[in-house]
């Protein structure tokens, strides 16, 4: 019996949902453990609350000596909540978080007097020993030194006994080594760009913050069932795995009630998200079985990604409480839906308006008409750039594989806004006459708003799509860092919206065109360029691939080829242009991503053929040995008649020598092109023959060992099921 499976099977089984204290309504504990305004208040003298408002609002530099007081207080503060250690969290190119803790407590040289202290150096700056972060040669050319770097616009928060101060993560000589810089930098760029350009409307805006809302796909798997699966453990996902006999068929699981295990534990994770003033809103069974989602209030973009890259570290350690593993893989289940991360974006004045939402007038319309134009016309100049954003080799499953949105990058709009479009199309060139102006501002313009309240057809196959009030990014990964995805989209938004206001003060100057005409000028030509990329279909259809390719638009369904985007003449103008990314830096993110796929893809390679050769085939043989030994007793006692008798057992003998010859030959070529793609020295080549030549193996390998586990007698076959693995509660 085999009996990892069959133990985890029965522990599994056994378990009890675990208990849940309810710890307080939401609204008064929310951000208890956030270092916000009401314990800044507190905590502050008035001097230093000052310099940090000032740093997240208008971006002004905190005195070194007001930073000591700022240190100060956070420590008080934090002292009182049983704090002992603080650490700079930050987020290096390995996709997950990282932290180092030093303790408060400090001694003099000789023991005496022992004290918690904690000052403004600290709070700035430190020199984590960095040197096995991903940098793409950036150190190797500079220096081997790292240093993160306090990020006031996002506060401070405790987590279990340690102060965590979100940070950057530089080079010694100021490239970005994480995915927080560039999004500063990017938020930055569309802050001033969307500034400039919310100015035709209203003179009043002073900043334009991106905001971002994402929801969060998951997997829960029973800690013990996760544990018997190697390939689980080291991949995140099941290389092997007949599909169970139900799988989402019935889609009897999705908005489905809750099991208790499960909600216990989303009960419990929404507890310590209040705590870390992560406002999460909504949960919910989603299509496949054992796939959940959580999502958020939106925020600020910036606080909205550090929240999200810590949700997916906490949702891992409340997990673990209750005996579940979360996935977070994009795919861990083959012919299941897989998981993604739908970034919900828009742009917020200061002064209280959603750009992208429409307004009650029509000048207020047609600044919601500007930004929802520049916007499709971004994605339109930059979709192969946005499509690198979202690559990686575990999205790879998802785009293009039919459920989630393809990889080919469309904007969906809706009919209505559709029409809209089509008639500002007709506006015409140059001065317009007083009854245009009119007939734009009633009947065009004008009459957004009560066009939207029923624009409520949503097509789930579009990657970029318009809901009502903002852009709905859906083919982010879930495992994803989200910046990377907003780093991009803010920046081409940024870019676009730079350009626009040349071409309309151009108008303006040039050709004395009034300002609402010189606008709709440039909106109409946007319109005419931007068709291509407007798609109202279904986006998994074979046709849609074939239009696509007519339109000119990319369809990159692997990593290493929509990578190259990113270092493009194209991107590095941009990002350099915009104060984003130097080409050093897009250039060393490059490097880090292709070698990120190439790891990837090497150990799913070298998981997979363990797996076959050392649990598949021996199990294979155990079985097939059983059946000679039945043949075998049958001969003894029929004799010749045997051959009649034990008809159904020899042919089955023979099926898995077949299949076990598949794998050892499949696994044996996989072997080769890996040692043949291990000798290549050039990122690009290599990451290609990983994609090209190793992986189109993982296949094969998998349908000689799907084949065997229908064959072999389910007492001996050693992998935890498919069937046990989804629906096990
Ligand atoms: P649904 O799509 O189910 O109708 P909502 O439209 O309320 O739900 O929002 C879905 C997600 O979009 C939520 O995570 C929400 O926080 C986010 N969201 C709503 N408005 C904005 C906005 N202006 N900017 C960014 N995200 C938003
Ligand atoms: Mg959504």
């Amino acid at each position: 019996m085999s009996t990892i499976r069959f133990q985890a099977l029965k522990e599994t089984l056994g378990r009890k949902p675990v208990k849940v204290e309810e710890i307080g309504k939401k609204s008064e504990i929310f951000g208890t453990n956030v270092f916000n305004d009401k314990s800044m208040r507190k905590f502050l003298t008035p001097d230093a609350y000052k310099a940090v408002k000032n740093a997240v609002q208008h971006g002004i530099k905190i005195d070194r000596k007001l930073a000591d007081y700022i240190a100060m207080g956070m420590k008080e503060w934090a002292l009182t909540k049983g704090v002992t250690h603080y650490t700079h969290w930050f987020q290096p190119l390995t996709g997950a978080t990282a932290e180092k803790h030093d303790a408060f407590f400090e001694t003099s040289f000789d023991g005496s007097d022992p004290v918690e202290k904690f000052g403004g150096d600290q709070l700035a700056q430190q020199e984590p020993d960095a040197s096995s972060f991903p940098n793409g040669g950036i150190r190797n050319t500079f220096e081997a030194r790292g240093y993160t770097a306090w990020d006031p616009t996002s506060p401070a928060f405790i987590y279990g006994t340690t102060l965590c101060i979100p940070t950057v993560f530089v080079s010694y000589t100021g490239e970005a080594l994480d995915y927080k810089t560039p999004l500063l930098r990017a938020l930055h760029a569309i802050d001033e760009a969307a500034t400039e350009v919310c100015k035709y409307f209203d003179k009043n805006v002073k900043k334009v913050t991106p905001t971002l809302g994402w929801e969060q796909e998951y997997f829960l798997i029973d800690t013990a069932l996760a544990n018997s699966r190697p390939d689980i453990l080291a991949t995140g996902r099941t290389l092997l795995g007949h599909t169970s006999a139900k799988g989402q068929q019935l889609e009897d699981h999705y908005f489905g009630s809750i099991p208790t295990r499960v909600l216990n534990y989303m009960r419990d994770l929404e507890n310590e998200c209040m705590l870390l003033g992560i406002p999460v809103k909504t949960r919910h069974n989603e299509v496949a079985p054992n796939q959940f989602e959580l999502a958020p209030i939106f925020e600020e973009t910036n606080l909205a990604v550090d929240h999200n890259s810590l949700l997916m570290d906490v949702m891992q350690k409340v997990a673990e409480r209750h005996e579940f593993r979360v996935l977070f893989h994009e795919k861990p289940f083959k012919g299941v839906n897989g998981s993604g991360k739908h970034n919900n974006w828009s742009l917020a004045t200061d002064t209280g308006i959603n750009l992208l939402s429409p307004g009650k007038t029509p000048m207020s319309n047609l600044q919601f008409l500007t930004f929802f134009i520049n916007t499709i016309k971004a994605v339109n100049v930059y979709e192969e750039l946005l499509r690198a954003a979202i690559a990686s080799a575990s999205n790879d499953h998802r785009l293009g594989a039919n459920e989630a949105p393809p990889a080919i990058i469309s904007v969906f709009i809706g009919q209505q806004l559709t029409k809209v479009l089509e008639e500002l199309e007709g506006v015409s060139t140059g001065k317009l006459s007083p009854e245009e102006k009119t007939d734009l501002k009633l009947n065009v313009v004008g009459k957004i708003p009560d066009v939207l309240l029923d624009n409520t057809d949503r097509n789930r196959t579009s990657p970029f799509a318009f809901t009502g009030n903002k852009f709905e990014f859906r083919a982010v990964g879930s495992s994803a860092n989200c910046a990377n995805a907003m780093t991009t989209l803010n920046s081409i938004v940024a870019k676009q919206l730079k350009d626009f206001k040349a071409e309309v003060d151009t108008l303006i100057e040039k050709n004395d065109l009034k300002k609402d005409e010189a606008i709709f000028n440039v909106l109409r030509e946007y319109i005419k360029q931007t068709k291509a990329i407007l798609f109202e279909g279904d986006g998994y259809s074979e046709a849609w691939e074939k239009e696509a390719k007519k339109r000119g638009l990319s369809n990159h369904k692997t990593t290493p080829e929509a990578l190259k985007a990113k270092v493009s003449k194209k991107a590095i103008a941009l990002f350099e242009e915009l104060n984003v990314m130097n080409h050093v830096e897009v250039e060393a993110r490059y490097e880090i991503e292709l070698e990120e796929y190439t790891k990837k893809i090497q150990i799913e390679g070298r998981v997979l053929g363990d797996i076959a050769r050392n649990h598949v085939v021996p199990t294979a043989i155990r079985y097939q040995n059983i059946l000679i030994e039945n043949v075998r007793g049958l001969k003894e006692i029929f004799g010749k008649d045997f051959e009649k008798i034990a008809k159904e057992q020899i042919s089955l003998i023979k099926e898995i020598s077949e299949h076990i010859e598949g794998i050892n030959l499949k696994v044996g070529k996989m072997t080769e092109e890996r040692k043949k793609a291990n000798t290549l020295t050039n990122a690009e080549k290599m990451a290609a023959a990983y994609c090209d030549k190793v992986k189109p193996f993982f296949e094969e390998i998998r349908y000689h060992s799907d084949k065997l586990e229908l064959l072999v007698d389910d007492e001996i076959w050693t992998l935890t099921k498919y069937r046990e693995l989804l629906f096990t509660k």
